[in-house]
């Protein structure tokens, strides 16, 4: 049973209570009629009241309290689907909502294009500044990310320093301009650690969805992608090619 509403509690306390009203005239009903057959009105009152006086008050508290319940399960669920550190999906909750966002793609021919992100040179940043500096860098990439897209993209943290983007309905090119602006924002954010700047960048892989491709598919695409953007020489993106097997990859920054 789900209560959800206040006015939820108003019906089921209302329904219940009419309930046991019933239920408690009639047993009076039964009794009297199998004792003498008579019917005292103060009695029928009372057979009546007590139902409202005590049932009522505790069906709807303990309505309210599982109102309570439904909430915080909800919360508790929207929880577990985040990542603790910068509050993106989880990579769990990402890929699930991807399958989604993939079977809908296909079912209504819209766009639907993957971006994956690694951070660069992220160890140098632990070694030189220490790990909390590295959790406040992730932190940074991740509100960049969010700040980069809208909010129908599925933007999430899916490894230790890795990203990932779905970017719904948006086009190849424009995805391509997406990709290069967080990029860029990530090169421009002002990460300081000692009053001192510490540069930060990303790489990022771009694959589009195209007919008989599966999320798998999709994600080894963009991986390929990202890891050719790397060996390019860090911060920038790379499209991923139709097929990465058969050839290279196509420069979009
Ligand atoms: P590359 O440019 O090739 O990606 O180099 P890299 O140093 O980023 O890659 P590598 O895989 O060598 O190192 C990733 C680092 O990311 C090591 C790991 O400690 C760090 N890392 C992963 N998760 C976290 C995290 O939650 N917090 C912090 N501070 N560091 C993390
Ligand atoms: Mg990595
Ligand atoms: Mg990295």
């Amino acid at each position: 049973m789900q209560v959800r509403s206040g006015r939820d509690v108003v019906i089921g306390t209302v329904l219940t209570s009419g309930l046991s009203v019933a239920a408690s005239i009639g047993l009076y009903v039964a009794i009297a009629l199998l004792r003498d057959g008579t019917l005292d009105p103060f009695w029928m009152s009372f057979a009546a009241a007590v139902p409202l006086l005590l049932a009522t008050p505790m069906v709807a508290y303990l309505l309210e309290r599982l109102r309570r319940l439904t909430r915080a399960k909800g919360e508790m669920e929207e929880l577990a689907r985040r990542d603790g550190l910068t509050g993106l999906l989880n990579r769990r909750a990402f890929f699930e909502a991807a399958e989604e966002a993939l079977r809908r793609a296909r079912e209504h021919r819209v766009p639907l294009t993957l971006l994956v992100l690694d951070a660069d040179h992220f160890k140098s940043i632990n070694d030189g500044h220490g790990h909390a500096a590295g959790d406040e860098a992730l932190k940074l990439i991740a509100r960049t990310l969010l700040a980069a897209t809208r909010q129908y993209d599925l933007v999430g943290r899916i490894g230790g320093e890795e990203f990932a983007v779905l970017l719904r309905g948006a086009a190849p090119d424009e995805a391509g301009l997406v990709a290069d602006r967080i990029v860029s924002a990530v090169h421009l954010a002002d990460f300081r650690r000692g009053g001192r700047p510490v540069p930060l960048s990303v790489s990022c892989g771009i694959a589009v969805l195209e007919p008989g491709l599966d999320l798998d598919g999709l994600f080894a695409r963009a991986d390929a992608a990202l890891y050719a953007a790397k060996r390019a020489g860090r911060g920038r993106t790379r499209t991923a090619e139709r097929d990465p097997a058969a050839g290279p990859v196509r420069r979009t920054a």
